[in-house]
């Protein structure tokens, strides 16, 4: 029997779902908040989750980003339930890995056909590995096998041109303009079409897999800037995002330095993004290698920075320059008390500490403004503009393109 888990706090909507799903003889689980939801979803592994988008404490984004770091609860299909229709809402619950979204009130055939898809694209994905001669131990779900058997491919048979960059500006604030960019990677397959981050990283990671991808990461971003440089955009930072393997590898320095030498690239102009989790498995460890990267004159920024496990006394004695605030915090933050005081202390103490701050997951005016009134020196996100591809982020720096029209 299917088993659907229903993570809703409005009691009304949770029943009539419960209700419904329940007459088509699905099993069904229910949450009303996004704690108990997440603690279902690793409990029970349900095949597909409805998740309400607007909860309080942890809300849909929530939710998604702790079941998508976990390879147990990663590749489980995940649809959005929204009372708004906004686009913004759309991509970013998309770009996070959801698998669809449904803006309440939906009718009986909508949800049931939304639910449907989704179950049906898990079953074929079951089918063709059931076919395939490979002998792959069970308790992996198939998607994750699927995706795992492809990325070996990927990296064994170095075919890295099924990967591409993408570069999301950072936009100045006060100013409105492009400073840097974010470079993200996308994988699109042959076989499984585009497969977001959030799906293939924990298995590049868990198989390392990722210091090989990583590697040609770094080696294109350094390329690329230098490529940038060369046409006179000469004030642009790129940042990296690395991997906890990658950055514990012991020839991480050296090859940094090779790079840098290679592409005759000032260090300054290479920003390395570390998430609280890599920073914090080995806090000693991960300050010596910060220390080292800085004295090379990178600069090191903490991404998504306020829902990892940081104390913030340690935030103190790490050497970054950057402090990135988790798009968790800024989503919808002009209406939320919470949030937008816990923003402006963080703003106040990371500029206490000689820190830059970046807002991530910008979407609305009244976010930016918010942020703009905080002091807050950078932001990035849809509202300016989504991750693009090389020859489109070029084209927005050469037409000049401005936060403030
Ligand atoms: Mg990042």
């Amino acid at each position: 029997m299917i088993k659907i888990l229903v993570i809703e706090d409005e009691e009304s909507v949770r029943e009539n779902l419960l209700d419904l799903l329940e007459a088509e003889d699905f099993k069904t689980i229910a949450a009303a908040n996004g704690r108990t939801g997440v603690d279902l979803a690793f409990a029970e592994a349900p095949d597909l989750i409805l998740c309400d988008m607007m909860m309080p404490e942890i809300d849909g984004y929530g939710v998604l980003t702790a079941l998508r770091q976990d390879p147990l609860t990663a590749t489980i299909p995940f649809i959005f339930l929204t009372a708004k229709s906004a686009k913004s809402d759309f991509r970013q619950g998309m770009d996070m890995g959801a698998d669809d979204y449904l803006t309440k009130p939906f009718t009986r055939a909508e949800l049931l056909g939304a639910i449907m898809n989704r179950l049906e694209r898990q079953a074929t994905l079951k089918k063709y590995l059931s076919s395939s001669p490979k002998i792959i131990p069970k308790t992996v779900s198939p998607k994750i096998q699927l995706l795992e058997m492809n990325l070996q491919r990927v990296v064994k048979q170095k075919q890295f041109q099924e990967f591409e960059l993408h570069y999301q500006p950072i936009v100045d604030i006060a100013s409105g303009q492009i400073i840097a960019a974010e470079s993200l990677l996308r994988w699109q397959s042959p076989e499984l079409g585009l497969v977001t981050p959030t799906e293939f990283i924990p298995i590049a990671e868990s198989t390392g897999l990722i210091v090989a991808i990583d590697q040609w990461v770094l080696e294109n971003v350094c390329q690329q800037i230098k490529i940038w440089h060369d046409v006179g955009i000469a004030y642009l930072t790129m940042t990296v995002n690395l991997s906890l393997m990658e950055f514990h590898q012991p020839d991480l320095l050296p090859k940094i330095n090779e790079l840098l030498g290679r592409n005759n690239l000032e260090p300054q102009y290479l920003e390395i993004e570390l998430t609280e989790s890599v920073i914090m498995q080995d806090i000693n460890g991960a300050i010596a290698t910060m220390n080292q990267l800085q004295s090379l004159g990178l600069k090191i920024a903490i991404d998504d920075f306020g829902t990892g496990y940081s104390s913030l006394i340690y935030l103190k004695n790490l050497p970054i320059n950057t402090l990135k605030i988790d798009r968790y915090f800024i989503h919808n933050i002009a209406a939320d008390h919470q949030k937008s005081a816990i923003t402006k202390a963080l703003i106040e103490m990371a500029h206490n500490l000689n820190m830059r701050v970046i807002a991530e997951g910008v979407e609305t005016d009244e976010e930016l403004h918010l942020l703009r009134d905080y002091h807050c020196d950078a932001m990035q996100g849809f509202l300016f503009s989504r991750p693009l591809p090389a020859a489109e982020f070029e084209n927005f720096l050469w037409s000049n393109r401005h936060l403030y029209i």
